[in-house]
């Protein structure tokens, strides 16, 4: 009985070691998802409105792909 508790144990902390590089990932999505990646930033060189998902930000300042190409 507590052998098999134990081999419970250990299969459980593998399971965890496993899917412990993921599960951060998982929390930090959720993390970007209050910083607002559907606000509007304005393109630092055409003046086009992006969402802030779609920009590319160089030196601190807003660009669409289009402008960075
Ligand atoms: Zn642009």
């Amino acid at each position: 009985m507590i052998l098999k508790l134990i081999i419970f144990a250990v299969v459980g902390v593998l399971i965890y070691r496993f899917f412990g590089g993921k599960f951060p990932k998982f929390s930090r999505t959720s993390e970007e998802k209050r910083l607002d990646k559907d606000t509007l930033v304005e393109c630092e060189k055409c003046h086009t409105y992006i969402t802030v998902k779609e920009s590319i930000i160089v030196n601190g300042k807003y660009y669409c792909d289009e402008c960075v190409v």
